[in-house]
């Protein structure tokens, strides 16, 4: 009788059925006896399952056999020192689990930054005209419903805007739209593309604005938004993810959160960067300089900051600027395009 011999349960891989033995080893062998086991395996040919937190664990033999032993200093010892040969191979299967673990993060955060947004974008050149619309319908009347009131400029001033904006598309090919006047004291100056070329323009942006470049601008961003299909693609994505925790997490009601969130997406850099880049060319081919597009969300941002309310209504309120980040890169992408044109240092 072995002094260090651990008692364990065997296994023989066929059957359910258990064994009591106990394990021993003798130089580069484990023993295994029991009432009607007797083995002798070579130790490099046993493979000690990983950790995992329960008081057994699980050695593998040969053939699909294992040996469940308690977890204790004594099996380390047991197999501790054995031949380097079996350390070797259980730290290479460790290895090779944080690098199949590693792999897997990787293809999840490559699919989340590349394949989704692209498969999103080849998805969203296949959603039927009259789908975006009924979408672009359905929405608007929620967000009607939710809090959205007629806009309280004059007619005459809607017309004004309206026509501006159409005489800017002259002349140049640009995908279908439709403006509509909304007023919302939450969203105060906003302006969003709904999906099938809805563009909102709340009463708050129009009052903000010190000149109408400033909101055909804005609203040439919209446009860029529209051209390239932001808004349905953002919506494909997010849905895509909201389905997936969805069914990871066994929720679903998580898809209705991702349709109510329309009015808060959050564009991405290279969305912003793409409404931006057809933004200053619109702007530019109307004699516009780009740099107002600029210092307008500038304004509006300086506004968010100082507002009184920022840190309580303020922090419920949308503002243009949480949709769509000001950032000191879209800043110098206007004041280049301006330059590149060349438009004189100040506008
Ligand atoms: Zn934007």
């Amino acid at each position: 009788m072995h002094a260090d011999a651990l008692e364990g349960l065997y296994y023989d891989g066929r059957s359910s059925r258990s064994h009591a033995v106990r394990v021993v080893r003798e130089a580069g062998l484990l023993c295994v006896g029991g009432a009607d086991v007797a083995l002798r395996i070579p130790l490099d040919q046993c493979r000690l399952a990983p950790r995992l937190g329960g008081a057994a664990r699980k050695l593998h033999l040969p053939d699909g056999a294992s040996i469940e032993l308690a977890d204790s200093p004594r099996l380390d010892a047991l197999l501790g020192a054995a031949p380097g040969r079996w350390l070797d191979r259980l730290e290479s299967r460790w290895s090779l689990v944080a690098g199949a673990l590693t792999a897997i993060a990787v293809i999840c955060l490559a699919g989340y930054l590349w394949a989704l947004p692209w498969g999103a974008d080849v998805a969203s050149r296949f959603v039927p005209e009259s789908w975006q619309q009924a979408l672009a319908d359905s929405t608007l009347d929620t967000l009607d419903k939710a809090g959205f009131a007629a806009s309280r400029l004059p007619p005459a001033r809607q017309q004004q805007i309206t026509r501006a904006f159409a005489d800017w598309q002259q002349g140049t090919a640009h995908p279908p739209y439709r403006l509509l006047f909304r007023r919302n004291a939450m969203l105060g100056a906003n302006a969003f593309a709904l999906p099938g070329g809805n563009i909102v323009l709340l009463d708050g942006l129009v009052e903000d604005a010190r000149g109408d470049e400033e909101i055909l601008g804005v609203l040439a961003h919209e446009l860029g938004h529209v051209a390239h299909r932001h808004v349905l693609r953002q919506l494909i994505q997010s849905s895509t993810i909201a389905v997936a925790a969805g069914i990871w997490f066994g929720d679903v009601s998580a898809l209705a959160t991702a349709t109510s969130t329309l009015v808060s997406l959050r564009y991405s850099r290279g969305f912003e960067q793409e409404a931006d880049t057809y933004a200053a060319t619109l702007m530019l081919a109307n004699g516009a300089d780009p740099r107002r597009l600029g210092a307008f969300l500038q304004r509006l941002e300086n506004a968010d900051a100082t507002a009184p309310d920022a840190t309580d209504a303020g922090a419920l309120a949308e503002t243009y600027l949480s949709s769509h980040p000001l950032t000191r890169e879209r800043m110098d992408y206007l004041a280049r395009r301006a330059r590149e044109a060349g438009l004189p240092p100040n506008p």
